[in-house]
């Protein structure tokens, strides 16, 4: 066995310390305090600083949201970094402190805030998403400083606040007030998506957009449509004349498990209450995931064309309205850490990783958007959200061993 390895193997040891830190962070509910009952991050945030404070750390930080809503008036994002040779680069892994609410509680067998570990598994909230990826990345920490190793660049812990209902108050808020701790040759792990074979490498992901469209004719009574305009109908040939954005748009791209974009109507909202009346509007939702090789704005572009000439046609308003407008940056897959983290989850759980771009949405685009690689991975069975949320002990371990192996490896 190489030195290296060796070194990873110590993490078959820290069981015990698993189940430990899942146990207490699990008896601190950090649903955001924006939802009834919720006492946002700060107690979970203080079990956590004791045990950071505990281990080697070089530097121990917290960075502060202000939220009246918080019961601590903020939100706390921590930082924890152990110094490397060379002290200019930083390899990081990002995780979230903030779980979602149980949901309806008689669909939990045990009490989803009080641990209960089976063999394997440790069921609770939060103890897959994103206590597994927490743990994995403490468990790389422990490993180096038991053993007394400093890696070749420094390693550091990002443990955010609030990524579950949009991040305002965490990433979002540590890159806009607090970039300067981030160097520019820095790269991420972010352990907080992936599947039960742990072979998805997500490099990527599609440029996200929702549009509302508004549509506006003339109410009137159903039995003299003369006298009015069937917003109804002029929407209905407007969701179908949309479904040309499959061909304006109809690139394909490997990397991404579905190889194209999709242009889906989702939401249509309820108009007149009665069978009677012919609705003078009529709303609907369009969801658009975006190959990153167009842009939202060419979509947009394409849209309103097509919107017009349904205008035209039935003599309607209609008005677009963008909800979510959100772009990433692919991450290059020939950056040095998607090579090392293919590389050993290869080696650690034996089976063939395939680097990946999804349909969107991952909080590793804030990462991207801001110049800097990011690779989401974790082996997980995916419970996260649901009731009897729970996390396989020897995925942690696994997961701890990859980044390990990528952090001793990295130059
Ligand atoms: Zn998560």
């Amino acid at each position: 066995m190489t030195d290296v390895k060796k070194l990873a193997k110590k993490i078959d040891e820290y069981r015990d310390f698993i189940i430990d830190v899942q146990t207490q962070m699990t008896a601190c509910p950090a649903i955001t305090p924006h939802e009834k009952g919720g006492l946002g991050e700060s107690a979970k945030a203080e079990y956590l600083l004791k045990v950071l404070k505990a281990m080697k750390f070089d530097e121990i930080k917290v960075l502060e949201a202000k939220d009246p809503a918080s019961p601590t008036g903020v939100r706390p994002n921590i930082v924890a970094k152990y110094y490397g040779e060379n002290r200019k680069k930083t390899l990081w892994v990002m995780a979230h402190m903030d779980v979602v609410p149980p949901g309806d509680l008689s669909m939990w067998k045990t009490d989803p805030f009080k641990v209960v570990v089976k063999g394997d598994k440790i069921y609770g909230r939060g103890t897959e998403d994103n206590q597994q990826g927490l743990v994995s990345g403490l468990l790389v920490a422990k490993a180096l400083m038991d053993q007394g190793v400093r890696p070749p660049v420094n390693y550091a812990l990002l443990l955010n606040a609030d990524e579950e209902v949009g991040s305002d108050y965490g990433i979002i808020t540590v890159l806009k007030k607090y970039g300067k701790i981030f160097g520019k040759e820095d790269s991420f792990i972010v352990p907080d998506g992936g599947n039960a074979k742990g072979d998805m490498v997500e490099i990527a992901e599609k440029n996200m957009m929702w549009l509302k469209f508004t549509v506006l004719g003339k109410q009137t009574h159903a039995s003299t449509p003369q006298n009015g305009n069937n917003a109804f109908v002029a929407a209905s040939h407007l969701v179908v004349a949309l479904r040309d954005l499959y061909k304006q748009f109809n690139k394909k791209d490997r990397l991404f498990d579905v190889p194209y974009s999709v242009f889906e109507p989702t939401k249509h909202e309820a108009n007149v209450p009665n069978v009677n009346t012919i609705p003078g509007s009529d709303v609907f939702y369009l969801d658009c995931r975006v190959l990153p090789c167009y842009t939202n704005k060419q979509v947009l572009d394409a849209v309103l064309k097509i919107a017009k000439a349904v205008e035209k046609k039935f003599k309607v308003k209609i008005t677009v309205k963008e909800v979510i407008n959100d772009s990433s940056k692919p991450t290059d897959k020939n950056a040095a850490i998607v090579k090392l983290v293919t590389k050993y989850v290869k080696e650690v759980y034996r089976n063939n990783p395939k680097v990946q771009g999804v349909g969107g949405g991952t909080v590793a685009a804030y990462l991207r958007n801001a110049g800097f690689p990011a690779v989401v991975f974790s082996k997980l069975d995916e419970t996260m959200h649901q009731p009897n949320e729970y996390c396989s002990i020897k995925n942690t371990m696994g997961d701890g061993k990859v980044f390990l192996l990528s952090l001793m490896n990295l130059k």
